[in-house]
């Protein structure tokens, strides 16, 4: 058993650690407990994949690493310390510039990230005002970043307005400008999620090329359990605002541990060999996040619930050096294959 914290797997420190974060929403209903007690590491230089179902709190998780949260939001306790630094007790001015130097972001809707009345060039000149340089070395740079994420003619597109792009080109070029600054993490919510299939594979290796060339770290929050497979190094599981199971994507995808993560894995389109007209998905509902929980957050889903399941919530067991999991089976070593 270790701590409720997910710390200190990986012996480098990592270049973020997010520890015991909680977050309300305050609501006309009562507080939505957003996120519980999440912990999460993102080691430098690697992509860390977040999965879960809709209203797991992934974006929640994105948006708070960001200072980007709605007014009714509340972080209540925990700390998100970026390169050694806690976000949460930076100044707001000192936190502002971190966001398009050290942090970037990639939108699921790219019209959301890029202003609608202004030329690319300009948005792509702007986003460079750490930089030195000219305006011409900026303009020479951006020009050369559209090159690099595929935009035909990028010499002459570079002076269109956002809309006269494609839904998949304008996804590029919020990817071109969210590197362009070389952030030392990229933030992506959902960036593949509003493009068909074919796009999503190109976006997705070209993320995974971008990232190795400019060394960067991702948080890649996404639905997709493929492209978490294809592009990530690591993955979190989220479920109802927990964290349930972390871990390098190979125990992930092929030693899943806590039930909630099998049973997502279950219901994955890509993993289902026979041919049938209806998903499945996981029998039951993501239980309302208002009030106090007593017990597992997914015992009334759980086809290994126990009796102590609806009393006490589990801690983080580790079952690999690098590879944690939030289930009482594991302490009670009545682990099954299910
Ligand atoms: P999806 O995959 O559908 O985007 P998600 O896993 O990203 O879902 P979040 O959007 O982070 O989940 O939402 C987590 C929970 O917080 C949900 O219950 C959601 O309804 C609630 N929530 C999110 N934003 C707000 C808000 N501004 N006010 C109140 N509740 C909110
Ligand atoms: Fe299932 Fe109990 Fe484990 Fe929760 S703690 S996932 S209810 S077995």
């Amino acid at each position: 058993m270790i701590s409720d914290e997910l710390t200190q797997q990986t012996s480098a420190r990592p270049l973020l650690e997010i520890r015991d974060l909680n977050l309300d929403f305050g609501t006309s209903r009562g507080r939505v407990h957003a996120l519980r007690n999440v912990g999460l590491n993102v080691p430098a230089g690697q992509v860390v994949g977040i999965v879960g179902e809709s209203g797991s709190g992934k974006s929640t998780l994105a948006y708070t690493v960001m200072g980007l949260l709605p007014e009714n939001a509340d972080v209540i306790s925990g700390s998100i310390l970026f390169e050694g630094k806690d976000l949460r007790k930076m100044p707001a001015q000192a936190r502002r510039a971190l966001l398009g130097d050290r942090l970037s972001m990639i939108f699921q809707d790219p019209m959301a990230a890029l202003n609608p009345v202004r030329t690319v060039e300009r948005q792509m000149i702007d986003i460079q005002h750490h930089d030195q340089g000219s305006r011409n070395d900026k303009r020479a740079r951006a020009v050369e970043m559209l090159h690099r994420v595929g935009i035909p003619d990028p010499e002459s597109r570079i002076g269109a307005y956002p809309h006269h792009f494609s839904g998949g080109m304008r996804q590029r070029v919020c990817i071109a400008m969210a590197l362009l600054v070389k952030p030392a993490l990229l933030v992506a919510d959902e960036p593949t999620t509003a493009l068909d299939a074919t796009l999503e594979v190109q976006i997705i290796h070209l993320l995974k090329e971008l990232q190795q060339e400019i060394g960067c770290s991702v948080l890649f929050v996404s639905h997709h359990l493929g492209a978490v497979a294809e592009l990530c190094d690591r993955v979190a599981v989220m479920y109802a605002g927990e964290v349930v199971e972390q871990g390098a994507v190979r125990d992930i995808f092929h030693n899943p541990t806590h039930p909630y993560t099998r049973a997502l894995l279950e219901c994955d389109p890509g993993r289902i060999k026979k041919s049938t007209r209806t998903l499945p998905t996981i029998p039951g509902e993501v239980p309302s996040l208002l009030g106090s929980k007593t017990g597992c957050i997914f015992s009334s889903r759980c086809r290994q619930a126990f009796d102590r399941c609806g009393q006490e919530n589990p801690v983080v067991y580790r079952i690999g050096l690098d590879h944690v999991a939030r289930c009482h089976l594991l302490g009670e070593e009545r682990l099954v294959s299910a």
